[in-house]
């Protein structure tokens, strides 16, 4: 607990490509925790594979980032190293659903267990001086096929025409079949988490959840076994896939995962931009924890359209004028209380999905042009007044969030 710094570490670290059919863009960012203990992995063209063959991964890591940081280097290598899933996905035109999601899904899987395996031979990890664990949210998109493959509670979100077509289910030791595994391993579900501690019933690592005698790998307290979703692709009507951690779903559903980023498609095509203004808002809206997202875009994604574009500069006039109005009646408004007006106001034309938060970083770069000193003092003494006001947005962060 209280394990947060005194401002947020908003530095992003970004990351695009394009190969495959595809184009992805990702974000992360610290935040207002005190360690970076998010990971993620994306590979446009696995080896052995055509390279329209792509591999998406985020890694939420908690009590640490040995293992999600472990885990984004090595669980691909896990995976490949099962014959099955190399020669499944090699013969992809030729097998039926079912026989390729048998040999892919297999594979994954099985690399999922046989990596748990080997983390908890790590010597840190095997002494027990580290305890860490991660979430993992992947997707290997083949030629025809979306698949998803879920082992906690980060998300992955995949929008179609529009709205969210598949979304992986999260994790939670609350859900029936999650808490009847926990108690037949003898453990109890207290305040929502795993024996009254750990938030997430599904991990890799979190190896003090997975000592009880005569029970196997997966029907221990925390399993680390993933849930699969596969989706075969319709190049006419697939927009994007989102994979991101729960400092995003904490603060925002995937419908308005779906509506802010496919609006922001039609402003920029710029993915590392939009990755950016997504990880901005859930700040704003109040997210505590680490945060890192993953778009990738589909050959249907909704282009730049000049309408939108035009919308977004009358926005900011708009903004940028009511924020001047603001600064001319008091010059010595603070930043806080120009959020609260505008707050306040009924704002034509925000962003769908993101609203007002979603305009916090323009904003304050006005009020920051108009009065550099004030901004600078109130930069110490009040780091980021909107976030704290909204903090009850976030879900409590008490024992061991992930
Ligand atoms: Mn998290």
């Amino acid at each position: 607990m209280g394990a947060f710094l005194d401002k947020p570490k908003t530095e992003k670290y970004n990351e695009s490509k394009v190969g495959g059919g595809l184009k992805y863009g990702l974000s992360s960012m610290q935040g207002w925790r005190i360690e970076m203990e998010d990971a993620h992995s994306a590979i446009i063209g696995i080896p052995d594979q055509k390279e329209t063959v792509c591999w998406f991964a985020v890694f939420d890591g908690h009590a640490g980032s040995r293992v999600s940081a472990h885990c984004s280097h090595h669980l691909l290598d896990c995976i490949r190293t099962n014959d099955d899933f190399t020669s499944s996905l090699q013969q992809e035109h030729t097998l039926t659903k079912d026989e390729l999601r048998k040999g892919v899904e297999g594979g994954i899987k099985r690399g999922f267990l046989e990596l748990d395996e080997k983390l908890r031979k790590i010597p840190e990890v095997a002494s027990g001086e580290d305890k860490s664990g991660t979430t993992a949210v992947c997707s290997l998109i083949t030629d025809k096929y979306l698949i998803i493959a879920n082992c906690g509670d980060s998300r992955a979100v995949f929008c179609v025409g529009g709205q969210p077509a598949l979304a992986s289910q999260d994790h939670k030791p609350s859900n029936e079949l999650e808490r009847e595994r926990i108690q037949n391993a003898g453990g109890s579900v207290l305040i929502q988490r795993v024996n009254g501690s750990l938030a997430v019933s599904r991990a890799l690592g979190d190896f003090e959840y997975k000592n009880v005698e005569g029970r196997a790998p997966t029907q221990q307290l925390v399993s680390p076994e993933p849930e699969f979703y596969v989706k075969e692709r319709i190049p006419e009507q697939d927009e994007f896939l989102v994979l991101a951690c729960d400092g995003v779903w904490d603060v925002m559903t995937n419908q308005e995962i779906c509506d802010f980023i496919g609006g922001r498609l039609k402003v920029t095509d710029n993915l590392e931009t939009i990755c950016n203004e997504v990880i901005d808002t859930c700040l704003y809206k109040g997210s505590r924890d680490n945060m890192s997202i993953i778009i990738i875009t589909f050959p249907s994604v909704p282009k730049v359209d000049p309408l939108a574009v035009k919308a977004e500069k009358d926005l900011h006039d708009l903004l940028e004028k009511k924020v001047t109005d603001l600064v001319g009646f008091d010059s010595d408004i603070e930043l806080s209380a120009v959020h609260q007006y505008l707050q306040d106001e009924d704002i034509q034309g925000l962003p769908p999905g993101g609203g007002l938060a979603s305009k916090k970083v323009f904003i304050e770069e006005v009020y920051k042009k108009l009065l550099p000193e004030k901004y600078e003092n109130t930069q110490d003494e009040c780091p980021n007044p909107l976030a704290s006001l909204l903090f009850h947005n976030a879900k409590g962060a008490a024992v061991e969030d992930n």
